[in-house]
């Protein structure tokens, strides 16, 4: 998947939204329960203003579940914002989904107009499966493919509630270069600026951190290293990938790290709490 944010590409896609938004009740934003912050599209705080929104934490079961509360409850301390974290792979995640729009625009829905609400996303994030899940059909076109054009879609998925498409392709938080790392670790970004090695050096040095006992336990490390780079090292050496002379080959070590980390063999782990989240923000608004 190679995705490019051009600022044309963008300000079309922020033009489009902003046009349907006058007939929104209500928007879901899909998340990466484990990365909620570095996978929100900043074009939707500023354009939605006090609308109602429901913060979706996507992909929960790859998230620490006791993270994934703490963004909740971030959330949930938003002026007119709900969140909840689903699997959107399991259809029964929908009824939650459901029950919250009807609590967030409560003068619609089960009686009278239908609730109009949009459902926006970065790509890979989970919408097309959310979509499918809430609609009990194969409306959207879900894998690794992002559909780059495509039109205004208007989907009636029952319980009076009418779900708008968002047009076009979000970006991520490309602005904080944390971000960027995060989104490229949990592979919601698969092409970009860094490298392979930089990327498992930054989630080595993150794990080292945030899940010391985790990895140690995986690689079965009596001492962990104290930075990403020489974790990085270590696990080489435990898999042995080595080059002759005993020098560790980190490329493939680094390729270890990350498919273990996406795909769970490390269990579920998060990349990062409001906590530190926030601290980052203050960090960008300030540059
Ligand atoms: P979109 O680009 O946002 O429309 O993303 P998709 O719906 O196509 O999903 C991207 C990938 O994530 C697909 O391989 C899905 O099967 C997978 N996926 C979606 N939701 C979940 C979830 O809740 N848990 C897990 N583990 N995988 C998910």
């Amino acid at each position: 998947m190679a995705i490019n944010w051009y600022p044309g590409h963008m300000h079309k896609a922020q033009k489009e939204i902003k046009e349907i938004m006058s007939d929104i009740d209500l928007i879901i934003e899909v998340l990466d329960a484990r990365i909620p912050y570095s996978s929100e599209n900043p074009m939707i705080a500023s354009i939605r203003r006090d609308k109602p929104c429901i913060k979706l934490l996507n992909k929960s079961d790859l998230a620490d579940e006791a993270i994934t509360a703490l963004w909740i409850e971030h959330f949930k301390s938003t002026k007119n914002t709900d969140a909840i974290a689903v699997n959107a792979k399991k259809t029964d995640a929908m009824q939650k989904l459901i029950k919250l729009c009807q609590e967030l625009v409560p003068n619609k829905g089960s009686e009278g107009k239908p609730i109009r609400a949009l459902i926006a996303g970065i790509p890979n994030v989970g919408k097309s499966t959310t979509i499918n899940a809430l609609a009990q059909r194969t409306i959207a076109k879900t894998g690794n493919e992002p559909a780059v054009t495509k039109s205004q879609q208007k989907i009636n998925i029952g319980h009076n509630i009418t779900l708008f498409d968002t047009p076009g392709m979000l970006w991520p938080k490309i602005e904080n270069e944390n971000s960027g790392y995060r989104l490229a670790v949990t592979g919601a970004i698969k092409e970009t600026a860094f490298e392979l090695d930089d990327i498992a050096t930054y989630a080595g040095d993150y794990l080292l951190e945030a899940y010391p006992d985790v990895i140690q336990s995986r690689y079965e490390i009596e001492e962990l290293a104290p930075n990403g780079y020489e974790f990085l090292e270590q696990v080489g050496k435990r898999r042995g990938c080595l080059r002759s002379g005993g020098r560790v080959e980190i490329n493939k070590a680094a390729k270890i790290l990350l498919t273990e980390l996406r795909e769970m063999v490390l269990g579920p782990i998060s990349m990062e709490t409001p906590e530190m989240c926030i601290a980052e923000q203050v960090e960008v608004d300030r540059i």
